[in-house]
């Protein structure tokens, strides 16, 4: 017979949305199982590493609320604080962008916000894969969990929005990143052209190290990803036989609708990700505290889970379609290094500025 556990929220995914969400939902006082299926919280990393400022995100989200204590991060997880972003174009002419950030340890910080789910009261399973939702029943290997309340916080190839009838990202981008050795101008760089067709390179700087990697648009790409990689790596003149990680990037805007009955998604699973630089670690900060007061707020008092939606959509849905929207104008000029060499131009730093912020770049 088949082990079966009763929660109030069950969440498949202990990334920066399911951890979020299973904090918040076990301070409410709902009990909280997450499954995660990697051995370890946050590893290996697949990610580009860099954090806006909380002040960033006030100018780029300015309906979101709870910024100051969402990006209360600790010092320790502060690898490398930088205050411009380098962009640039596919003739590396370059614009010193003003940007406040960081880059961080992400499989620290990704355990660092499972220990916090966990002092909430939330219990995590890691090395345990959901192979399955049916209803309110999240299989595993190991026991059938049965959940008042389902959340998919399992990335941009969600099993979970699969099973349970949610549509998917129709723009998945492929992008790889590899940790470099060494000593790195403390200046992020941004790299766009036929480096990264349909996406960007990138350097981001850490102490005695950089996170280097990039993201391309399949539709663009004439080779697999790692062989864009390889090049670049090249053309930096970096020296490395280890092998890049790479996951995909959801870049066509959150999913139509992200509660179905008594399931949610969030984070990548929703497609939650500022489309013009791929961020997605913010987003899904602010929507998994949202996804974990809406589950305890519909198991304890039996409001309704689509608060959740309408919650998330009021404080951050607009920027993020802003942002899909200058992505399409901005996949107009990814075919051609001359049209985007022009478009680069005729953008120049402000316009620049405003576009990595999710703001509209035409009148
Ligand atoms: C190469 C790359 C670079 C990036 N760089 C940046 C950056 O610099 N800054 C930024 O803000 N964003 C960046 N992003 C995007 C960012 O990584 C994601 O938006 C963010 O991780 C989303 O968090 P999440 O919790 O929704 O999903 P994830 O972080 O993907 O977490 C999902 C978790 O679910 C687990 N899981 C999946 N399926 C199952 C299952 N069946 N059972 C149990 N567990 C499961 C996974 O193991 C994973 O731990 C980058 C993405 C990539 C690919």
């Amino acid at each position: 017979m088949v082990k079966v556990v009763k929660v109030d929220v069950a969440i498949v995914g202990a990334g920066p949305a399911g951890s979020t969400a299973a904090e918040h939902a076990a301070l409410k006082g709902a009990s909280v199982l997450i499954l995660e299926k990697r051995p370890q919280v946050g590893s290996p990393v697949r990610c580009g590493e860099f954090m806006p400022a909380v002040d960033e995100m006030k100018g780029i989200l300015p309906n979101a609320t709870e910024l100051d204590s969402i990006f209360d991060i600790p010092n320790y997880l502060h690898s490398l604080t930088t205050d411009v972003i380098r962009i640039y174009s596919p003739k590396m002419r370059h614009w010193d962008v003003p940007f406040g950030g960081y880059t961080t340890d992400r499989d620290l910080f990704d355990q660092y916000l499972a220990s916090r789910a966990v002092k909430a009261g939330a219990e995590l399973r890691t090395g345990l894969e959901c192979t399955g939702v049916k209803g309110s029943v999240v299989s595993t290997p190991e026991m059938d969990i049965e959940a008042k309340v389902v959340i998919g916080a399992d990335g941009p190839l969600s099993m979970v929005g699969k099973n349970l009838g949610y549509t998917r990202s129709t723009d998945l981008c492929p992008a790889v990143t590899l940790q470099v050795k060494g000593d790195f101008e403390p200046v992020p760089e941004m790299y766009f052209g036929t480096v990264a067709p349909g996406g960007y390179a990138w350097v981001l700087p850490k102490k005695g190290f950089a996170n280097v990697g990039l993201g391309v648009a399949r539709r663009f790409s004439k080779m697999p990803v790692g062989e864009y990689f390889d090049k670049f790596l090249k053309l930096k003149g970096i020296d490395s036989t280890d092998q890049p990680m790479g996951k995909f990037v959801p870049m066509s805007g959150p999913i139509k609708r992200t509660v179905i009955g008594n399931s949610l998604l969030v984070g990548d699973a929703a497609g939650q990700v500022m489309a013009v630089n791929g961020g997605g670690i913010p987003i899904a900060l602010i929507c998994g505290r949202i996804a974990g007061q809406a589950a305890s707020n519909a198991v304890l008092k039996g409001l309704p889970l689509t608060a959740y939606e309408a919650r998330w959509r009021r404080e951050v849905y607009k920027p993020l379609r802003t942002a899909v929207h200058t992505k399409w104008l901005a996949n107009t000029c990814f075919g051609s290094q001359w049209r985007l060499e022009m478009a680069m131009s005729l953008l120049g730093q402000r316009r620049i500025n405003k576009l990595i912020r999710c703001k509209p770049v035409l009148p």
